[in-house]
Parts: C-alpha cells; structure tokens; sequence
C-alpha cells in the first residue's frame, strides 16, 4: 500500500513486512514474497491528526450519505428480517443473490451496457473485484497499463500480486490514446507480457477527468489490436453533475471488457456491494476466485440493495447525491480560483468527487503535507497514485464530503501554505 491510501476510506492496508517496526517483527522471515509490494503509510501517525475535526480533511474519498433516507432503509431492513430473515442471514452463492444481478443488469443499461444476469458476479465492493481480476490474470511481474495517476487501491493490488504497472498519461480529455500505443509497443518490444488496461473512464480517481466519448472506440481498437483485456472501473459514471452519462467501453465490446460496478458511491459504500461483468469465459473463473476469498457475498447487504432498488426512487436519490457533490465541486472550484496562487492548475471535474492538482516546480507535496496539517488542512499527496513515484508536484483534493464551508476554508488554509512553500 502506498501512502496515501491511508488516507482513502476502505483502502488502508496495514503492511506487516515493511513497517516501521520490522525489527521487532519475529514473523519477518516468514511473509511471501509478494508483501514485499505492500509499502508501509509514512504519513500513518499524520493520519491520527489529519483526522480531528479542526483539520479540513480533502484528502479521504468518503461518499455525503447524509441525504440517505435512513428512517426508509431501518424499516425496510426490519420488514427484510421479519420476513426473509432466514434466507437474509444464511450463506448464498459465490455468484450473487439471482434478484440482484438481474437489477444490476437494468442499473448497467443505464450507460449502454446490455447484459445477462449470469455474468455478472457479485463482489465485497469493486475493491474486491479488482483484486479478483488481478488475482485471475497477473502472474509475478505481467505488466498492467493503468493511468498516471491511478487509483491508489488498484495500485494495492496489482502490487500484492506482483504485477508491474506501466503508467500511461492523461490529459484533459482522459487517457492518451497515441501513449497507450507507445506503452504496448514498448512493453511488446522488452518481451513484456500485458494482461490489461486498467482505466476509470468517467470522473476519474484521482485526476476528475473523463474520457472523451470519440476517444473510446480508438482505445477498445488498439487494445484488441494488441490482445490486451480491458478492465473498466466505473464507480462514478452515474454522478455526472449535469446527469449525463456516456457509454461504457463494455457496451462497445463486450468480449474483451471486464466491467467493475459498485453500489458505494450511488447508494451506500459501508454495505461493501461491488459486481464484476465479466466476458461470458471469465465468469465462471471469477465465482470460483470469489468463492476462495470470501464464500459468498453477505447476503443481508445484498437483500437490503436489492429491495432498495426495487422499492425507492433510487434514481432520484442519485439526482440528489449529484447535486450534492456539483455544490461541493463549486466551492472548491471557486475557492481555488480565488485563493491559490499563481503557476498553480488543477482540472475541473464534471461529476465524481476529485480535483487534481499541480503546484509549481520546487514545491514537493509529500515533504509538504506536514505543514499542511498543522495549518489545520489535509489532502492526499501525488506519489501514492503513481507505482513509479512521479507525482511530487500534484495532490489529491476531495470535495466530497465536507461541507461548502468547510471546502472553501480548507482551500484558504491550503493555499496560504503554498504561498509560503514557494517563498522558501
Ligand atoms: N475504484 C475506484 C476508482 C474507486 O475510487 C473506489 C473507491 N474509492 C473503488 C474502486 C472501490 O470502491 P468499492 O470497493 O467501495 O466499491
């Protein structure tokens, strides 16, 4: 894990064989070798601080559920164990509860995707899809294609199974589909074996951009050209700010795009309700994967998102959330037109919960970062989303859970910190 996962809810990995207190570690001889990927936080004692309540804290990706209906859901949870508590709290199929793969089915429609219930797999959040994925795929030292920057929880597993992760840039309109070529000839020419495209197509974590719809059809081309899968990561695609959502890779190629969903950003991430679509060959791999870690998924948090979905305008609840986060996204847009200083750029999401940001050369966000709490303001450093430590001049700024206030003196503090980083 890299640092700055510490700092991203669900993704914080404790690090046994590489912490600060190996020496003290009468395991230390004993861990597999592929612990070794599994970095130590630095920041871990920082994190402590940046999480009292006189920190702004941009630096975690907790999803506002506080416009959850919660009186609706404890009812409904109660009539669910009243009435099917039995099948609610006993073991299911690796699969999925059949009910719920079906309604995700009709969620995936809602971006293109046309699919059978049988393909999909149900998962402990996407986070646990990903690791299947790589879990099936990547042998010690296969190379995985992902953005620079990537999301940091990928980046978790693709190193606990040993894969080497080859970045390829982005600009304002997503990935770079003539970088993408370069990586794959590249990687062919050193006789590297690629296995996928990792990408995160729409409101992207960390960098907020999203890929331009004229460019999906030239990246789906070039990686079937080069017989590389495509893993398509899209917890954000329904918060687009305006409503607009665009199409899925999956929807365009169906036999070469392993699609990752999740409820935790449209309805409610504690649940840990993900799904994986997978190409009618993977599917059955996938369930007998899913089957090793974990069983099943818990039942219960299906039949509560199951029932929730049939019984609740969750889409309107999804407007709301929307609307939510195009507040926040507002506030810190103009907080950082206002207050940061000159020589600094950032980019302008249009759904999701990041803005990234670049500071001017000489400023090093990590060694920074310190300063940054004391001055009662925390955010998550660039290096942690690379797998090849770039990313000294750029942070992660979260918008998505603290309040418009809150955002805008967050961005103050933040920015009077930069402005005496740069006098120094
Ligand atoms: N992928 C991306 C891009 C994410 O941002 C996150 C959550 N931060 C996940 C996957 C994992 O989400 P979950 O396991 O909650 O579905």
């Amino acid at each position: 894990m890299t640092d700055s996962s510490e700092l991203e809810p669900g993704t914080a990995g404790a690090a046994p064989a590489q912490s600060g207190h190996h020496n003290l570690d009468p395991h230390l001889n004993r861990y597999a070798a592929r612990t070794a990927g599994m970095t130590a936080s630095e920041i871990r004692a920082l994190f402590a601080v940046a999480s009292r309540p006189e920190v702004v804290s941009l630096a975690g990706g907790m999803p506002n559920l506080a416009a959850l209906p919660l009186d609706t859901l404890s009812t409904q949870m109660a009539e669910l164990i009243a009435e099917d508590g039995l099948v609610a709290l006993q073991y299911g199929s690796a699969h999925g509860v059949p009910a719920l793969r079906e309604q995700i089915c009709e969620v995936m429609a809602m971006e293109g995707i046309s699919a059978h219930p049988d393909d999909v797999v149900v998962t402990v959040g996407s986070q646990m899809g990903l690791d299947m994925v790589t879990r099936l795929f990547c042998d010690p030292g296969d190379v995985v294609i992902a953005e620079g920057p990537s999301y940091v929880g990928a980046l978790g597993s693709f190193a606990a199974y040993q894969a080497q992760v080859v970045h390829v840039a982005m600009d304002e309109n997503g990935l770079d589909p003539a970088g993408l070529t370069e990586a794959l000839t590249q990687a062919g020419r050193q006789g590297k074996r690629v296995k996928f495209l990792y990408t995160i197509p729409n409101f992207h974590n960390p960098a907020g951009v999203t890929l331009a719809v004229n460019r999906r059809a030239e990246i789906l081309e070039i990686c079937a050209r080069h017989g590389v899968l495509v893993v398509e990561d899209n917890p954000y695609g329904l918060l687009g700010f305006d409503g607009q959502t665009y199409p899925a890779l999956r929807a365009s190629d169906p036999d070469n795009v392993v699609y990752l969903g999740s409820f935790s950003k449209t309805f409610a991430s504690g649940l840990r309700v993900g799904w994986v679509l997978a190409p009618h060959a993977v599917k059955e791999k996938l369930v007998l994967a899913a089957e090793s870690a974990t069983l099943c998924p818990p039942t219960l948090n299906q039949l509560v998102v199951s029932r929730y979905l049939a019984t609740h305008d969750w889409k309107g609840q999804i407007k709301t959330f929307r609307e939510n986060y195009r507040e926040r996204r507002d506030a810190i847009i103009g907080a950082l037109e206002q207050h940061m200083p000159a020589g600094c750029s950032w980019t302008k999401p249009d759904g999701g919960f990041y803005v990234w940001v670049t500071v001017p050369e000489g400023v090093d966000t990590k060694a920074m970062l310190p300063r940054a709490v004391t001055a009662r303001v925390a955010y998550a450093s660039g290096t942690g989303f690379y797998a090849d430590g770039f990313g000294s001049r750029q942070m992660r700024l979260s918008y998505c859970y603290p309040t418009p206030e809150r955002i805008r003196e967050g961005v103050r503090r933040l920015a009077s910190v930069l402005e005496s980083e740069m006098d120094l």
